[in-house]
């Protein structure tokens, strides 16, 4: 039985797959932040127009620039790997196959969008990218995704991070990148917050809002904002992950995963595994396909579906998508990752049509997974990656009470060695679990009654 299925360089994915030519409902249209129609112009502010072009697509394949895949090839095609020692600690009939993100520089899945979105905005004439990162992961790949291709990169990196994970800032410094904790006294909308709240552990949202001030008021014209997440075509890029699974599996014998699992934060490597596979769904497959949240930051299986701000200033188009509310800021949870209060906006219409089916697991739940895995399987996963790995213990033990021989896929997103703050946090009994309150969402969801409201429509097929 083999453990791992590797993929020859010339064979990876030429072309990324793009959900929105398929989603049998589209998506609601993002809103200009007045609940006006919002004009692609707009956007151009912020990201260069090559990638406003893939963001407002429909064409199902978009072919990857021969410069990216040279790059990617430096990890890519990445392993898919079989859990045979899990199956077998489990006693479960089913097979667990996993499709390592961990192999890249920075150790996550965010490279594959980050060395495109650099290579875009380099092409398009930009000399600066300034972003945000939560627990550092989307920081310093885009740090390294810049090195490599030539752009100056600043990082509003979430506070909390910032203190619980240095590390992470000097790898985004190693790669040549400048990182600040925020909220920071660089931006209007940093202050602002750090007036009414000195000592807030920060949340994305503020970051994104720092982020983006800081490209908008370059005088120069020449920086512009990168998001690693949420948007179409950060989930586009994400996509090769799930391309590539589909030839390995192939290779391995299986005709098709019965489920599919991801962690969400703002959805891309969700996305990234499950699209092309929501694809055979659609055209008639039968594929369950569970996306991961943290009970902390229940956004999928407790937020409604409504028009909201991507950042906490409101500087971003209104989005329709599921939402715990912009000014929301989740508990310091250790899947830093996790904690955005939104959610992909394909993401959020897969789930209005039913194709997938989200579940919420606490973090001390997710540890004590964590620790199985690295105990049977040997790599440490990081913090989110582990949301995903109990989801996938979950559906193999379902299994052998059904006694059915399941092919399962999970995304491993990223691997924890730079996160073992939280493992020794665990270790020494010193985690808890934490849920969120009802009440603490009611509060934060009051700021969405001024938007236009977002139609749920779907066909009922699923
Ligand atoms: C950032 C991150 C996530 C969550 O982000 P998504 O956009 O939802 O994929 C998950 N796992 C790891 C390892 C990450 O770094």
């Amino acid at each position: 039985m083999r453990k791992k299925i590797l993929l020859d360089e010339k064979d990876i994915p030429k072309q990324w797959y793009n959900l929105a030519a398929d989603l049998p409902t589209p998506l609601q249209p993002p809103l200009a932040p007045d609940g006006t129609a919002l004009n692609p112009k707009m956007l151009e502010r912020v990201f260069p127009a090559n990638i406003v072009e893939q963001e407002i697509s429909t064409c199902r394949w978009i072919d990857i620039p021969q410069e990216i895949l040279e790059i990617l090839t430096i990890w890519r095609p990445a392993p898919l790997r079989r859990a045979l020692a899990l199956e077998k600690y489990l006693k479960t009939p089913a097979r667990i196959y996993y499709k390592d993100e961990s192999t890249s520089p920075a150790g996550s899945h965010k490279p594959n969008t980050a060395v495109a979105q650099a290579w875009y905005n380099k092409k398009f004439g930009i000399k600066r990218l300034t972003t945000e990162t939560g627990a550092g992961q989307w920081g310093s790949a885009l740090a390294f995704a810049c090195s490599l291709i030539g752009l100056k990169c600043r990082v509003y990196m979430v506070r909390i991070s910032f203190d619980q994970k240095p590390m992470r800032r000097t790898m985004m410094q190693t790669w040549g990148a400048e990182c600040i904790a925020s909220p920071s006294p660089h931006t209007h909308a940093g202050r602002a917050v750090l007036k009414e709240m000195p000592h807030t552990p920060g949340s994305l949202g503020i970051a994104i809002s720092e982020a983006v001030e800081d490209a908008l008021s370059d005088k120069s014209g020449k920086s512009r904002y990168s998001l690693g997440s949420v948007l179409n075509h950060v989930l586009l890029h994400q996509t090769i992950i799930g391309l590539e699974a589909k030839k390995q599996l192939k290779i391995a014998g299986e005709k098709k995963p019965d489920v599919v699992i991801g962690c969400v934060g703002g959805g891309s490597n969700f996305a990234g595994i499950a699209f092309p596979f929501i694809c055979d769904k659609i055209h008639g497959a039968k594929i369950e396909i569970i996306p991961v949240e943290p009970t902390a930051c229940p956004t999928l299986t407790k937020g409604p579906f409504a028009y909201d701000f991507g950042d906490v200033a409101g500087l971003t188009p209104l989005l329709a998508m599921y939402t715990l509310g912009h000014n929301f800021i989740p508990e310091p949870i250790h899947a830093g990752g996790l904690r955005y209060h939104g959610m992909a906006p394909l993401v959020s219409q897969a789930r209005v049509e039913g194709l997938i089916k989200p579940r919420a697991y606490d973090q001390v739940k997710c540890y004590e997974s964590a620790m199985l895995w690295a105990r049977t399987e040997g790599m440490i996963p990081a913090p989110e990656t582990s949301h995903a790995i109990a989801c996938a213990i979950d559906e193999a033990n379902k299994a052998r009470q059904e006694g059915k021989k399941k092919v399962i896929l999970f995304c491993y997103s990223g691997h924890g060695l730079m996160d073992l703050a939280g493992y020794d946090k665990f270790i020494s009994g010193k985690l808890t679990r934490y849920s969120l309150p009802v009440h603490k969402i009611r509060d934060s969801l009051c700021a969405l009654k001024k938007f236009p409201p977002a139609k749920k429509i779907k066909t009922g097929k699923w």
